[in-house]
């Protein structure tokens, strides 16, 4: 059952090297607490190493620079292939250092190569502009990728943010340093092993699993580090953020949490509002950034769609990731389970009513009940503060004016979604709701072809879609003087 490890070291140069100063670090299974694998555990001065080998790489006649963008292009489209082949793999090993259940890895695995398909293929569709010029000149635009870029990942959906950020950052020709979250080191390496394997130059990909506090730190400082992209929580967001103006100004592109109101009118199919619902928040135990953990329901329907959520809720079978009728599998770690037990606590106190789990389940590994609070307002703490963990929260309202007012009520501004089959009241909705994403009549639905980002405190850029790249790049203006006006 228990895939392979096959990679454990720091990724740097296209070798696999020790840390500096020998240390590793235990990866644990979210299922039972066991530990999985040690890993080297990468500090400031394998960050600089990391950033050397990446600068070398980006130098002016490198093997990388010098490349047809049509060719990073091929290599990507290699690399997908090569996802394809392992992706039975690749998925095992993601369910074992994440607790995503299985046949959910198997799933958004098999969506993955095309997804590295698209971004690859914007790698030769990099274009500047012509522009016209008050007098004798003649003016046009370059884009070019900006550097090295530093990518921190977070643990919740790894191999995803992986190729979210490094195949994006190629495509626009950058070289670049991943950290992986602390949490769940083992498919970033996987995947630098395709990389590898798929032709790319050393020093181009490197990756350096290590702790926020120090290899994380280390790389948000780093002068030679021209841009970061992090995915993660907003208190974290922020430090970066200071961070990257610290030693130069580095580009920042941030992907930070959310707090995603979905709301069901009165005139929602709730055969499809519920279900959808309930897989909005409890999908991947509640761990996912655009959560529906506010769920706002008309008063005409509230009592019969509380009813149809809790049945939802306690139908969920929890257990093994690997087994074939889990639905839900265990939380990251013991901690993130202690903090969302910790916001049930408060919910019950602050007068929420408990009407499905609450409890941890079992006293190995970090498994929670799902579980269903109604009567929640909009001052208690599970309606404002991310859970991140299987905690659906069912708020009533009156109407759709009041609920937008109340849905914008947040400094978070990620995800959200609407049940109705009234044309104007979603159409009303999706222009009024501050978020980056708005789901209507489904919810959760992701496409690499369209942007992904939040608008306020949930963060800044956006990945995915066809101007991903623009994230990476630069834009360079050059002013030509002719002796005679074009
Ligand atoms: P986290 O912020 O604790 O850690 C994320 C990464 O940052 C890890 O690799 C960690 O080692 C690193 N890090 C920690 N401190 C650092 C520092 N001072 N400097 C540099 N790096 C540092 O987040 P997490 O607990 O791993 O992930 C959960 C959070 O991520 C949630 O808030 C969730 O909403 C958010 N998230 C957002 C999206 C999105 O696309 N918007 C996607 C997934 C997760």
């Amino acid at each position: 059952m228990a895939p392979e490890i096959k990679y454990t070291k720091l990724f740097i140069d296209n070798e696999w090297v020790d840390a500096k100063d020998g240390e590793t670090f235990d990866t644990f299974s979210p299922h039972d607490g066991s530990v999985i694998a040690k890993v080297a555990k990468g500090k400031k001065a394998d960050i600089d190493a990391a950033v050397a080998a990446a600068k070398r790489a980006f130098q002016r006649n490198s093997e990388w620079r010098l490349a047809d963008a049509s060719q990073r292009g091929k290599l990507l489209y290699k690399f997908a292939d090569l996802i394809e082949r392992d992706f039975e793999y690749l998925a095992k090993l993601e369910s074992y250092d994440n607790g995503m259940v299985y046949k959910n890895c198997l799933r958004i695995l098999s969506g993955i190569p095309d997804s590295v398909r698209y971004l690859g293929s914007l790698a030769d569709k990099i274009q500047g502009d012509t522009i016209p010029t008050d007098g004798d000149s003649f003016s046009y635009t370059l884009k070019q990728p900006v550097g090295v870029c530093g990518l921190i990942l977070p643990w919740n959906v790894p191999i995803l943010m992986f190729l979210n950020k490094v195949v994006t950052a190629l495509a626009a020709g950058c070289t670049v340093v991943v950290k992986p979250a602390e949490q769940t080191p083992l498919t970033a390496l996987a995947l630098a092993a395709l990389l590898k394997e798929a032709g790319i130059p050393k020093g181009v990909v490197n990756i350096v699993p290590g702790f926020g506090e120090d290899a994380g730190v280390a790389l948000t400082h780093h002068p030679d580090v021209a841009k970061i992209s992090f995915t993660g929580s907003l208190e974290v967001g922020k430090l970066i953020q200071k961070a990257a103006g610290t030693n130069n100004l580095k580009r920042v592109t941030l992907e930070l949490g959310g707090k995603s109101p979905l709301i069901i009118m009165n005139d929602a199919d709730l055969n499809l509002a519920i279900p959808y619902a309930g897989s909005g928040v409890f999908f991947h135990q509640g761990q996912i950034c655009v959560a529906a953990s506010r769920l706002y329901v008309q008063s005409g329907i509230y009592d019969k769609f509380v009813k149809g959520a809790v049945e939802y809720a306690k139908a969920i079978r929890v257990g093994n990731p690997f087994d074939e009728s889990t639905v839900n599998g265990p939380q990251i770690d013991e901690s993130m389970m202690n903090k969302v037990l910790g916001l049930i606590e408060t919910g019950k106190k602050e007068g929420a009513n408990l009407l499905a789990g609450g409890e941890r389940i079992g006293t190995a590994g970090y498994y929670i009940q799902p579980t269903v609070f109604a009567n929640v307002n909009d001052d208690m703490t599970i309606a404002k503060e991310e859970i991140f963990g299987p905690v659906q929260s069912i708020l009533k309202f009156d109407t759709l004016e009041e609920v937008i007012d109340r849905a914008n009520n947040t400094n978070y501004g990620l995800a959200a979604g609407i049940f109705t089959t009234n044309l104007n009241n979603a159409l009303q909705f999706s222009k009024h709701v501050e978020a980056g994403t708005v789901w209507v009549n489904n919810y959760l639905t992701m496409a690499h072809q369209a942007p992904f980002g939040g608008f306020k405190d949930s963060g800044l850029g956006r990945e995915n879609g066809s101007k991903a790249v623009e994230a990476y790049l630069e834009e360079k203006t050059v002013i030509i003087s002719l002796p005679k006006k074009l």
